[in-house]
């Protein structure tokens, strides 16, 4: 029987201006939590940029107010990778509004760390798509394809990893240095196929 396909999805994850001071303590939940912290970043966004970020809400009530409580200081932007991320992020964040949120759901963090329906403490994607453009909106060198899992990073080891290891463990086993782990760590990066090798010329 196959083992089961495990999928590792990425979502992002805003701390807002009011709740950064307790980056800590949140990024110590997040991990406890089972999340990896890909990439994290702090910024003070535009209001601009804010508006951007938050088009799809432009025209609502509350958008102006939104925009300028966005950008009204840093903020810090993570990228969160786990199986079904997106999902598993907004229920420990809990409802939009923290007030109704400290009624219903008294354990999730915008009930800890919010203040009101605006000031909720942190955002989280709503779903793979909107991941994929917040993601993309903070972090745009990231690559935001899904991480192989199962089969398929069985095939992209066998094909991209395995080979290089399977030489660089045989010179190893011959050599048999002090310290295998360095060793094999300088050979890795001496011996990276990936690496552009410049080719001695030499002095004509
Ligand atoms: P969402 O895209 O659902 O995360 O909504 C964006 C953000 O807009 C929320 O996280 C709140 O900060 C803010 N927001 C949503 N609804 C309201 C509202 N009714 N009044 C004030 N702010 C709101």
């Amino acid at each position: 029987m196959d083992p089961p396909k495990i999928f590792v999805e990425r979502t992002l994850c805003i701390l807002k201006p009011d709740a950064v001071h307790k980056a800590d303590e949140i990024e110590d939940i997040i991990l406890r939590s089972g999340f990896t912290i890909l990439q994290k970043r702090r910024v003070q966004l535009t209001p601009e940029q804010a508006s951007d970020f938050y088009v799809e809400h432009y025209g609502k009530l509350f958008f102006p107010s939104l925009v300028a409580y966005m950008s009204s200081g840093p903020i810090i932007a993570m990228v969160l990778a786990k199986e079904k991320a997106i999902s598993y992020w907004r229920e420990l964040i809990g409802p939009t509004n923290t007030i109704k949120a400290r009624q219903t759901h008294p354990d999730c963090l915008r009930s800890i760390y919010g203040t009101d329906d605006q000031r909720n403490g942190m955002h989280g994607s709503d779903s793979f798509q909107s991941a994929e453009r917040e993601i993309r909106f903070f972090f745009p060198d990231t690559i935001t394809e899904p991480i192989g899992m199962g089969q398929a990073a069985r095939d992209y080891l066998a094909k991209a990893v395995n080979p290089t290891l399977l030489k660089g463990l045989t010179q190893l086993s011959k050599q048999k240095p002090l310290d295998p782990v360095v060793w094999l760590a300088d050979w890795l990066l001496e011996n990276n196929p990936n690496k552009p090798k410049v080719k001695d010329q030499g002095i004509v």
